[in-house]
């Protein structure tokens, strides 16, 4: 495996090699907001309940055309696309991520369909605060996979992490696992997935219970990266011990330690420019032109990936090659 990172290139070379490795989906990212209800200590998301009046979503024109963009430019018949040389797929996915998506009410549904009307498939990750029944009614049927970012059973740590609205109120794992229940009695074919950030404040917790009751098909244990507040930041042995406690969840946990998640998501940010992390970069983020001013392509060959990363993410989230 090559641990090479890659500028990708606008003048590299259109033909991919003949072999190169192949998963059955690719995974796009679009924050639509930074706004978020609540106010984790370790995310750069603003505790905001309304969003910023210029973040691209609030455009309904202006979101197709990203859309329509993204998915021409990421589509796997498209030759002109560098990141070819490196991986091949089947079919892709937006992932509707924030800040908080479900804040957006009905402009997500909005943003819903025109996603699928462009042809992608569709996930979203959320904090499960604003997933009521009638927003997992009408959205669960467009969703290939469900994502819900859960870090504690505990409601002092959850409290302590920010896990919470603003005026206190907490999520009920209950009645978050009967929503969950809901979404796959409209969408059998749904994947529920959890992401959980290991950090100082939950390290030592045991998720078994809430992992039970949840029974998630892909279970995402990140290690907390220090960009934005390196105050919760645990040690190797640290995260290595919550792994560990949790190996009875091991068929379905996908395990990212830091230096996984440098330079190895495709990640759009709210104004529509593509973004990548290295905690090299000043500020942490590195962005691109607005990708409607220039083009996926011109924009895309600014950002730079670890392409190994980025593989073996795709190989060990999605099964497998092919
Ligand atoms: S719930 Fe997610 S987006 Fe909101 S503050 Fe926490 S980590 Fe950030």
């Amino acid at each position: 495996m090559r641990t090479n990172i890659l500028i990708f290139s606008a003048n590299r070379s259109a033909t991919p090699p003949a072999k190169v490795p192949a998963v059955y989906e690719l995974t796009i990212n679009w924050h639509v907001t930074e706004a978020c209800n609540y106010s984790c200590q370790y995310c750069y998301a603003k505790w905001k309940d309304y969003p910023n009046p210029r973040e691209l979503f609030h455009d309904r024109r202006r979101t197709r055309d990203l859309l329509n963009e993204l998915f021409r430019y990421f589509h796997p018949t498209n030759t002109n696309n560098p990141l070819r040389e490196e991986l091949s797929w089947k079919t892709v996915r937006l992932n509707l991520a924030g800040g908080e998506p479900s804040i957006l009410g009905n402009r997500l549904l909005d943003i819903a369909e025109i996603a699928r009307e462009v042809g992608f498939q569709l996930s979203i990750i959320s904090n499960g605060s604003r997933l009521t029944r009638s927003m997992i009614k009408e959205i669960a049927p467009h969703l290939t996979c469900l994502g819900i970012s859960l870090d504690s059973a505990n409601p002092t740590t959850n409290m302590e992490i920010g896990r919470a609205l603003r005026s206190g109120k907490l999520l009920d794992p209950q009645e978050l696992a009967g929503n969950i229940r809901l979404a796959l009695k409209i969408n059998p074919r749904l994947t529920v997935k959890l992401n959980t950030v290991v950090n100082l404040l939950n390290v030592g917790e045991d998720l078994s219970g809430l992992v039970q009751e949840i029974r998630p098909q892909r279970w995402k244990i990140l290690r907390m990266l220090p960009i934005v507040d390196a105050s919760l930041a645990i040690s190797d042995e640290e995260f290595a011990a919550f792994v560990q406690r949790h190996r009875a969840f091991q068929s379905v946990q996908c395990v990212e330690d830091n230096r996984d998640m440098c330079e190895s998501y495709l990640m759009i940010d709210p104004f529509g420019r593509f973004f990548q992390n290295h905690p090299s970069l000043a500020g942490g983020y590195l962005y691109s032109d607005p990708i409607l001013s220039v083009g996926a392509h011109a924009a895309f060959s600014k950002m730079a990936f670890n392409s190994a990363s980025f593989q073996s993410r795709y190989t060990g989230e999605l099964g497998g090659t092919q």
